[in-house]
C-alpha cells in the first residue's frame, strides 16, 4: 500500500453502464465510486479519491472534452499528494483519448487508462479487473516517466501504438507490430520496453481544427475543398498502402496547402510508414510534390489529434512541411 493517493477520474463507457429494459440497451448507470467498490482488495493498493469528470458513452468524447480533461488531470499530477491518475473510459475511442492526453502528458506520475467491454452487470464483467489492474500500475515505481498506459486485459500498452481490434472480444486491445510495453503480474508491474516518447506538446488551448478525408477508390477533390471552406487548419488524409490516393485527390491538395492548410498523409494500413516510393499519379511523390506532409505509422485518427494540438500550439508549422515530418514520424 503506498501512502499517497490515486485519483480515478472516471468518463463514462461500457464499464459504467448496465442494461437498461426502457432503451433496451446499455446506458451510463455507475460512477467511478460505484465501480471501485466492486473490486475486491481495491483500496489494499492505495488510497483512492474519485472524480466524477463525466459519464458519456466514448463515441461523444470530443477533442475539446480531451483538452478539459488533460487539465483537470494536470491539477492533480501537480498535488504533492497525488501519485498517479488512473480514466476510466469507453473502448471505442479509448485510444484517441489516450494518445491525446500523452501528447499533453509531462513530469514522471503515471496516468493509466482503462476501460471495459462488458457492461457492470453482465456476465463475468472485466471493468473491475481493469481498474484492479490499472491502480496497481498507477502506484508502482515501474510506470513512472512512462506517461500514459492503456491497461486492459492485465496488458499495458503504449497510447501512440494500441488500437481497438475487435468489436466485442474483451482481449480486443493489441499494439500491432510493436507489441505491449508490458504486463500487470499478480507479484508486480512488468514493463519489457519503454515507449519513445518525444518532449509533450504544449499549446494554450485547442484552436485548431483538423478534419479527416478517407481515401476511397474513385475519390475525387470535393471532402478537400469541404474541409477547407468549413476552416480546417488541417486534413489527413487516411490512403492506401504506403499512402497512396486518387489522383484526383491531388489538386485539391495542391489548393489546400497554397491557402495555408497542413495537409498530412496517412495510411489506413495498421503498420509500417507513409513513404514516396512510388512515382504515378496520385502516389506519395505526387501528392508531396502538391505540398502534403507524410504522416509516419500513425493512424489517421491519432494524426488528426497531434496535428490539432501541434497546429494549436505553432500555426506556422502549415507552412513547414519538413517540421511536419518529424513531428509525425514518432
Ligand atoms: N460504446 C462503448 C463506449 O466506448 C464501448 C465501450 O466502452 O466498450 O463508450
Amino acid at each position: 500500500m503506498i501512502d499517497r493517493k490515486i485519483v480515478v477520474v472516471a468518463t463514462g463507457g461500457t464499464i459504467a453502464m448496465k442494461y437498461d429494459a426502457a432503451s433496451g440497451g446499455l446506458v451510463p448507470a455507475c460512477t467511478g465510486e460505484d465501480l471501485a467498490a466492486a473490486v475486491p482488495g481495491l483500496s489494499e493498493t492505495a488510497p483512492l479519491e474519485f472524480v466524477q469528470f463525466s459519464n458519456i458513452a466514448s463515441p461523444a468524447m470530443t477533442p475539446e472534452i480531451m483538452w478539459r480533461l488533460h487539465l483537470s488531470i494536470r491539477q492533480l499530477l501537480a498535488r504533492e499528494d497525488v501519485a498517479g491518475v488512473i480514466v476510466t473510459h469507453g473502448t471505442d475511442t479509448l485510444e484517441e483519448t489516450s494518445f491525446f492526453l500523452d501528447l499533453l502528458h509531462a513530469g514522471p506520475k503515471p496516468v493509466v487508462t482503462t476501460a471495459a467491454m462488458r457492461g457492470a452487470g453482465e456476465v463475468s464483467p472485466d471493468g473491475p479487473m481493469n481498474i484492479l489492474c490499472a491502480v496497481r500500475t498507477a502506484a508502482s515505481d515501474e510506470a513512472r516517466g512512462l506517461g500514459v498506459l492503456v491497461c486492459m486485459n492485465e496488458t499495458l500498452h503504449a497510447p501512440a501504438d494500441v488500437m481497438k481490434t475487435h468489436s466485442a472480444n474483451p482481449d480486443t486491445f493489441q499494439s500491432p507490430w510493436w507489441g505491449p510495453v508490458g504486463y500487470v503480474d499478480s507479484d508486480r508491474i512488468v514493463i519489457r520496453r519503454r515507449p519513445l516518447r518525444p518532449a509533450p506538446l504544449a499549446p494554450d488551448s485547442l484552436t485548431a481544427r483538423v478534419d479527416i478525408i478517407k481515401a476511397m477508390t474513385g475519390s475525387g477533390r470535393e471532402y478537400i475543398d469541404f474541409a477547407v471552406a468549413q476552416g480546417c487548419r488541417g486534413i489527413v488524409i487516411e490512403g492506401f498502402g504506403r499512402g497512396n490516393i486518387p489522383a484526383p485527390m491531388v489538386p485539391g491538395i495542391r489548393d489546400a496547402v497554397a491557402a495555408g492548410v497542413a495537409v498530412v498523409i496517412t495510411t489506413r494500413t495498421p503498420g509500417g510508414r507513409v513513404l514516396d516510393v512510388y512515382g504515378y499519379p496520385g502516389s506519395v511523390t505526387d501528392a508531396r510534390a502538391a505540398g502534403a506532409a507524410m504522416g509516419g505509422e500513425i493512424s489517421a485518427a491519432k494524426a488528426r489529434l497531434k496535428l490539432m494540438l501541434a497546429l494549436s500550439e505553432k500555426p506556422g508549422l502549415a507552412r513547414d512541411r519538413d517540421a511536419l515530418e518529424r513531428l509525425l514520424d514518432v
